[in-house]
């Protein structure tokens, strides 16, 4: 199997280009799927404090007996905890979970503009504190748009090393990634195969036969050919392997466009100028 390729961040640090997502994964689930991940190669794990799951995630890392700075492991602050002294008790809360001084990369889980008096500023200046004091060791954003972007742009010091926003064959965000390529943010795809709507799709389909692979890896070849970060959930041992087994061949041009033009602008998540986090 081919190894993942990095990703270089816009501070220098690099992210393995593909991971594990455990969005729903039980933490009675979590350990197993994490620790059959690192077995097949995986060595970046997706999760966030409202995953529930973090404990679970680092527990599997320290029994994986790899180094604890050979895994990548990302979370992101929860909805609530957005005021300054909320969101560094959860950072804390955070590593204590994971069981490690640091995390490789911290993100604002929503901006949920309608809270707080629309002031995710402040909140991005905590996590400045975290990467500024090194226990995060890069930090980033989810679910923000051009104009929050924008706002920390003009407003913060630090930008952010990435934006993990809803992105599949469905909701292809051309806008959102546009910008983000022009600021130099690193775009993660998050629900990359739309929860499994877009598998059963004819094109993908008929691309998948003349390949000779799932619909699954040809859905996570496009995004990988189109650069963007991904983490596919599964707790399927044969899933898990089946997902990162995606490095050894390559799909044309024309196939890549193909699966682009299947957009319908569709979001399966929330809207991140109206969600309030509940
Ligand atoms: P996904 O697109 O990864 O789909 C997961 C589902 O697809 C699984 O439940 C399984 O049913 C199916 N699946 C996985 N591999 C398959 C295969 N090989 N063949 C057939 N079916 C398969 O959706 P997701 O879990 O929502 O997104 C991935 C990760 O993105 C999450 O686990 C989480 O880490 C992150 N995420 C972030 C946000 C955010 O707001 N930042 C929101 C949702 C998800």
């Amino acid at each position: 199997m081919t190894a993942v390729p990095d990703i270089m961040l816009n501070n220098g640090n690099t992210i393995p280009q593909f991971g594990l997502g455990v969005f729903l994964v039980e933490p009675k689930d979590t350990v197993q799927a994490v620790t059959t991940a690192l077995a097949d190669g995986y060595r970046h794990i997706d999760t966030a404090e409202g995953y529930g799951n973090e404990r679970e995630v680092g527990q599997a890392v320290a029994k994986s007996g790899l180094d604890r700075g050979d895994v990548y492991i990302t979370s992101k602050l929860d909805n609530d905890s957005h005021l300054p002294d909320d969101a560094r008790r959860a950072f804390d809360a955070t590593l204590e979970a994971i069981g490690s001084d640091y995390i490789d990369l911290f993100l604002i889980h929503w901006p949920v503009p309608t809270r707080y008096d629309g002031d995710y500023v402040s909140t991005w200046r905590t996590l400045e504190e975290f990467y500024r004091d090194g226990r995060a060791r890069s930090i980033g954003v989810s679910n923000f748009q051009p104009h929050h972007l924008r706002r920390l742009h003009t407003e913060c010091e630090i930008p952010p090393a990435v934006n993990q926003i809803e992105v599949h064959p469905y909701f292809t965000q051309d806008d959102v990634r546009a910008f983000c390529g022009e600021h130099q943010i690193a775009v993660e795809a998050w629900a990359p195969l739309a929860q499994g709507a877009v598998l059963g799709d004819p094109t993908i389909d008929s691309i998948a036969r003349r390949v000779g692979r799932t619909p699954a890896q040809v859905v996570l070849r496009w995004h990988i050919e189109r650069g963007d970060i991904v983490f596919p959930k599964s707790v399927s041992p044969a899933r898990i392997r089946e997902n990162i087994d995606i490095f050894d061949f390559e799909l044309s041009g024309e196939d890549v466009e193909a699966i682009s033009a299947l957009n319908r602008n569709e979001r399966g998540g929330p809207d991140p100028d109206k969600f309030d986090g509940s």
